[in-house]
């Protein structure tokens, strides 16, 4: 079974409180040519508004897999875990 495939069993408790900020959109736009979130994030959270011209975070799909601490090159992601008892779930395990 495909990464993709296996992401339509997970299931979530969305918190309305989104907990991964951009600290600040300036550096994706101007310093950030590759943009590497929009890479390395095997939930596809990071993608590039063309139109507005800033990374647009879909944080309700987050795995919580803290791979975004690490990976953004200019340390501008900032990831904190959902409240308790919000957050991603797994089936299955
Ligand atoms: Fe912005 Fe970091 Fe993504 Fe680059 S990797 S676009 S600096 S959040
Ligand atoms: Fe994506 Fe993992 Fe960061 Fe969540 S913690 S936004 S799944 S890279």
């Amino acid at each position: 079974m495909k990464l993709d495939d296996k992401l339509y069993l997970v299931r979530f408790n969305t918190d309305k409180l989104n907990h991964i900020k951009i600290s600040d959109p300036n550096v994706c736009l101007q310093q950030c040519q590759d943009k590497p979130c929009t890479r390395f994030c095997p939930a596809h959270v990071y993608d590039w508004d063309e139109e507005e011209k800033r990374i647009a975070v879909g944080y309700e799909g987050c795995l919580e897999c803290g791979t975004c601490l690490i990976g953004c090159p200019f340390g501008n992601i900032n990831w904190k875990y959902p409240r308790g008892g919000f957050g991603v779930s797994w089936k299955n395990g």
